[in-house]
């Protein structure tokens, strides 16, 4: 229903941001018959190039996978997608091992072009009938107490009953929760930027393995490098800030590359331009509770990095930002869709999505630090060895987070018994080889 200027009442669900979250929300709510507006800020994606300075690809498993084909979208999906089945580890030596993710070899996480991933969602979503977009409109306030929102484009004020928050880790919809009194807030920037970097395809062909995700773990910098399907790699250097700042002249940058990335200089022939062009990006973890709420006017609720951004070192962001459209979807269906009721009930999801930040922060350490030594390589292998011994009841942590949809917290909390047996076990042995030692020291006396 559209009023008369200055408001126009829009009756069903606006959702700010369509980005990767917003737009497959936008497929879910139009799916269940509801009117939907997607206000974004930027211009159509489809009309113009990819953002600099956003990752380029990403990386997408089983919660991502399961999402897209619950609208069947999948296929389409992942035609476009490479398979990594595993991590090429490259030591400064440029020695290569290659560490399978599964212990099944048929799993694999995907390597996705994030802009040809946002193109197909939006053009999936405005195929759906209810469902706009409208482009060059960012958010720029939100009144609980009216329903009212404020765009920059042309002085826009629009009056919405349901409006959820798909605006990325440096929401406007959250920072309108966050000045109401009850709401938590935190964010946790890591001393960490990333750069990104390319490996051009050699005479046409990827120059290294496609089918893994490389790292270069180096301690305290790591750098790491999926495949595109134009054949190139697009790497991504992770280093603290002022580290990144040092290097600040064309010789430094070709010394520090020759000395630590020895292998992945020599195919990259634009590396110091890339370095020197190419913005520095942030790493940050966003807290934020409760996720929503409910007025007299409206409902406003939030959803994927908006809620819950987290670093990207587990490879879950946008995977739980899809699964959260999953859970939104099954919280509507709990209530007959009755929003302020569903954004409540969704609130559950809080306690995945806090486990999901805290494991990606771990994976950090294990990635930059741990996956070039003998001994994790070996734990890995031992690790694969009791899945298939095993199956289904020794499944490990990476395994149940990228090819499985069990809940976050749920994985957690296997893990954690899983080590409390072992440690008993462990502790069982100790004790019964003392006891037996101090038997046998008895005897001798
Ligand atoms: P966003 O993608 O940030 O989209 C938000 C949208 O809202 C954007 O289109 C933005 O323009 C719009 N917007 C913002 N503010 C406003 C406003 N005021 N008004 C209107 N519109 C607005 N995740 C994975 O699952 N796998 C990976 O391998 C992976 N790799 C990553 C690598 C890096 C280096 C980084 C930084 C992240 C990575 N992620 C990965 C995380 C993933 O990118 C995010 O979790 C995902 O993009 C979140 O989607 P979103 O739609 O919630 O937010």
């Amino acid at each position: 229903i559209v009023a008369a200027s200055p408001y126009e009442e829009v009756m069903e669900v606006t959702i700010v941001g369509a980005g990767l979250v917003g737009c497959l929300l936008a497929c879910f709510l139009a799916r269940r018959g509801h009117r939907v507006i997607l206000y974004e800020r930027r211009d159509d994606p489809r009309e113009r190039g990819a953002d600099r300075g956003r990752s380029i690809n990403l990386a997408v498993s089983a919660r991502g996978i399961d999402a897209l084909r619950r609208l069947g979208l999948d296929r389409e999906v992942l035609g476009e997608a490479i398979a990594m089945p595993g991590r090429m580890m490259h030591a400064p030596d440029g020695t290569l091992t290659f560490q399978p993710y599964s212990a099944d070899r048929g799993h694999a996480i995907h390597s996705i072009g994030r802009a040809d991933l946002n193109r197909r969602l939006l053009d999936a979503a405005t195929a759906l009938p209810g469902v706009e977009v409208r482009f060059g409109h960012r958010l720029t306030g939100l009144d609980p107490r009216t329903g009212d929102l404020e765009f920059d484009s042309g002085a826009t004020t629009v009056r919405a009953r349901v409006v959820i928050g798909a605006d990325g880790a440096r929401s406007a919809v959250r920072a309108t929760l966050q000045a109401l009194p009850g709401t938590d807030f935190s964010q946790e920037y890591l001393d960490y930027g990333y750069k990104e970097l390319s490996i051009p395809a050699r005479d046409g062909a990827f120059a290294m393995e496609p089918g893994a995700l490389h790292i270069w773990p180096r301690g305290r910098s790591m750098m790491i490098a999926l495949p595109n399907p134009d054949r190139s790699f697009t790497c991504t250097l992770f280093w603290p800030h002022d580290q990144l700042a040092a290097l600040d002249d064309p010789r430094r940058i070709s010394a520090h590359f020759a000395e630590h990335y020895a292998d992945a200089c020599d195919l990259m022939p634009d590396l110091v331009p890339a370095y020197q062009a190419n913005p520095v990006g942030h790493l940050v973890t966003v807290r934020c509770s409760p996720w929503h709420v409910t007025t007299a006017a409206m409902t406003v609720g939030l959803v994927g990095d908006a809620a819950h951004a987290i670093v990207p070192f587990y490879g879950q962001g946008a995977n739980c930002g899809f699964q959260d459209c999953v859970e939104l979807d099954r919280c509507l269906d709990e209530t007959g869709d009755d929003f302020p009721r569903a954004l409540e009930l969704f609130e559950r999801r809080k306690a995945d999505t806090d486990v999901i930040a805290r494991l990606a922060l771990d994976n950090f350490v294990e990635m930059r630090d741990k996956v070039g030594s003998r001994l994790f390589l070996a734990g890995k292998r031992a690790e694969h060895a009791l899945e298939r011994l095993l199956p289904g009841r020794y499944v490990s942590q990476y395994e149940l987070v990228s090819f499985t949809t069990t809940p976050y917290a749920e994985i957690e909390r296997r893990v954690a018994r899983r080590r409390r047996l072992v440690a008993a076990a462990g502790a069982a042995v100790l004790a019964m080889g003392v006891t037996a030692g101090l038997a046998r020291a008895a005897r001798r006396r």
